[in-house]
């Protein structure tokens, strides 16, 4: 796979990088895929907390002094779907995922998503390639290695499109800005340059949904935990039921506990 700019070869680094400083909460899946469990607010005490304030003045400080009481509690929310106690405790993910997986993951509305922009920047110029065990149903391939080869040979065209026009458009703007034909960019800070923003908001619409976008996803646990049971059933498409699978596993080393009663609490409900 051929890197076209600066942008994504950085992001491919930091991706190292991230896999290297926190190996417990972020993994690599694929080519460029990335997830990583950045950061979280709250914990099982502040599920048993703020649910115990219509029943009690108990409170717990620390998730050392959980009784068997509070663990049979928390499984009592959890199996009878008590939602609310739950929207108290928070994660925030970041994952580099195929654009056809942000479609899907991007409909779990309760939930913040910030977005890499292909306005202010040039597109991730890295695609999804299909490992054999994506192409395989049952012991079948349905898309053979030559086919991918062929698909692979595509999306560089493409990335490649992009790149000579963009450079195109450059050089007209430049053209223009030398010969005193255009004002200097003004309209929009953010955009930096409107003009060159504007070439890159059109040539954009030719970037495939295999390209890689970069994500912050901000969910409360009873939203995750919605994901979960969407995501990670066989049902999902496999590409996002791999990431799911994978932020389950990362909400899992982080918290075991919950993690085992929210399993436990699913077998039963
Ligand atoms: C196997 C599978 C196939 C799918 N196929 C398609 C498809 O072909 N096309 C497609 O568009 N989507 C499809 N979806 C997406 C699906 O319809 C949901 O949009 C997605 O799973 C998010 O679920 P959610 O609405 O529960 O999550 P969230 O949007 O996070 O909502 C969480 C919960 O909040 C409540 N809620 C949120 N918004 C509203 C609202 N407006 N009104 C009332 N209650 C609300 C609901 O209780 C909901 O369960 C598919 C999902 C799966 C798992």
């Amino acid at each position: 796979m051929t890197i076209y700019n600066e942008g994504t070869r950085e992001i491919a680094e930091e991706i190292e990088a991230r896999t290297r400083a926190n190996p417990d909460f972020a993994r690599k899946l694929g080519d460029f895929g990335f997830i990583e469990l950045e950061d979280t607010w709250g914990d099982e005490t502040t599920i048993l907390n703020t649910a115990r304030v219509s029943t009690s003045n108990r409170r717990l400080r620390s998730v050392e002094d959980l009784t068997e009481k509070d663990r049979n509690l928390l499984f009592h929310l959890l199996s009878k779907h008590h939602g609310t106690p739950f929207e108290t405790v928070y994660f925030r993910f970041r994952f580099i995922a195929p654009i056809f997986v942000l479609r899907q993951w991007v409909k779990h509305r309760i939930s913040t998503w910030n977005e890499f922009s292909m306005r202010y920047r040039k597109p991730i110029s890295a695609y999804y390639v299909p490992d054999r065990k994506a192409r395989t149903v049952e012991g079948f391939e349905v898309v053979s290695a030559e086919q991918v080869e062929r698909y692979a040979a595509l999306m560089e065209s493409i990335f490649n499109f992009y790149e000579t026009e963009y450079r195109e458009s450059c050089r007209r703007i430049d053209e223009a800005s030398d010969k005193g034909l255009i004002p200097e960019g003004k309209s929009d800070p953010a955009a930096r340059n409107p003009y060159r923003a504007r070439a890159r908001e059109i040539l954009r619409s030719a970037i495939p949904v295999s390209a890689y976008s970069d994500v912050y996803w901000t969910v409360n646990f009873r939203s995750l935990m919605n994901f979960f049971d969407l995501r990670t059933k066989e049902n999902a498409q496999y590409e996002i039921r791999e990431y799911a699978l994978t932020a389950f596993d990362l909400f899992s080393k982080k918290f075991p506990l919950l993690s085992d009663l929210y399993r436990k609490a699913g077998q039963t409900s």
